[in-house]
């Protein structure tokens, strides 16, 4: 039950009505015991609602596509950790100013150790250059693994790569075998495959798909059918949840019931509602 007293948490983009952040976090702050909610707002106008939001007292908010950037720009305070990742998907609140945050680098970080046992020295090739390939690198970096970007965009991949190589990365050469594939690009998201090369794996090698579904991932579903250990991107969508969390309430986040949550939401999508 909401009283005068319970605090507001936004998530604004363009769409929104597919996000499960509602659900994770409306399980989380019940599970914590917080007196919050948690709205999807489909906003035209991020300038606009990140100024109401602070006039609403609003304790934060996520930011997702595709007003990342403008929220970027319109917010000066940001962590060290947005800066180096050149990102932000939440907002909390520092006395009466907006510092934007991102999340990503945390949330990825629990799936690579805790989830895949991911440690020093470990070569790992990540496909894709965009927001969230910066977030992985950089928790692949200070995990001090060897990582090899790929992407069509070979300027893009060489920001990136330099970026892992900036928070502690070695390069990984063209001819040693990753044992963690990594995709960071939306393929799969609709069913569509990644370039065979990445499908093509072999005893001992991982995968870890950012895109994620009510069903495997053709990425995911092969690595499995080769008997490689798999997992798609729900792991990163909680850990990042979960860090937002702590963001907000300063608090531990009550992450097992963030995954319930999460679980449940992706049962009710159709196949195609992946992402
Ligand atoms: P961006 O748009 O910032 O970057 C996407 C990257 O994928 C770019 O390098 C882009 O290359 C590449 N790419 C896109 N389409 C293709 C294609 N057809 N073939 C080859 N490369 C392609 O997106 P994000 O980095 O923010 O997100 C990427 C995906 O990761 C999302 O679609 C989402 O599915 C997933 N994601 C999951 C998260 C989670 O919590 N699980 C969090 C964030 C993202 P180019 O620049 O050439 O277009």
């Amino acid at each position: 039950m909401t009283t005068a007293a319970t605090a507001l948490v936004c998530l604004l983009g363009d769409p929104v009505a597919h996000s499960l952040s509602p659900q994770i976090h409306t399980a989380a702050f019940a599970a914590a015991g917080v007196d919050a909610v948690y709205v999807a707002c489909r906003v035209d106008d991020p300038a606009a609602a990140v100024d109401g939001l602070m006039a609403l007292g609003a304790l934060g908010a996520n930011i997702t596509v595709p007003h990342k950037r403008t929220v970027w720009t319109r917010v000066p305070h940001r962590t060290a950790e947005a800066e180096l990742i050149g990102a932000a998907n939440t907002l909390y609140r520092d006395g009466g100013r907006w510092v934007v945050d991102n999340t990503d680098a945390a949330g990825v970080h629990r799936v690579l150790v805790d989830d895949l046992g991911i440690g020093r020295g470990d070569g790992v090739v990540v496909f894709g250059a965009g927001g969230a390939a910066r977030a992985v690198v950089v928790a692949l970096g200070r995990l001090g693994t060897q990582v090899r970007v790929e992407a069509r965009r070979s300027a893009q991949a060489a920001a990136v790569q330099a970026l892992a190589r900036s928070v502690g990365a070695e390069d990984l050469s063209h001819d040693q075998t990753p044992r963690l594939v990594v995709n960071a690009t939306p393929l799969g998201l609709h069913g569509e495959r990644l370039p065979t090369r990445y499908h093509d794996l072999g005893t001992g090698q991982m995968v870890l798909d950012l895109v994620y579904g009510p069903t495997a991932t053709p990425l995911v579903a092969d690595a499995r059918a080769r008997g490689c250990r798999a997992v798609d991107g729900l792991g990163m969508l909680v850990g990042q949840a979960a860090a937002a969390f702590e963001c907000w309430t300063d608090r531990p986040a009550p992450v097992e019931a963030m995954w319930s949550a999460a679980r449940a939401g992706l049962a009710t999508r159709a196949p195609d509602g992946a992402g």
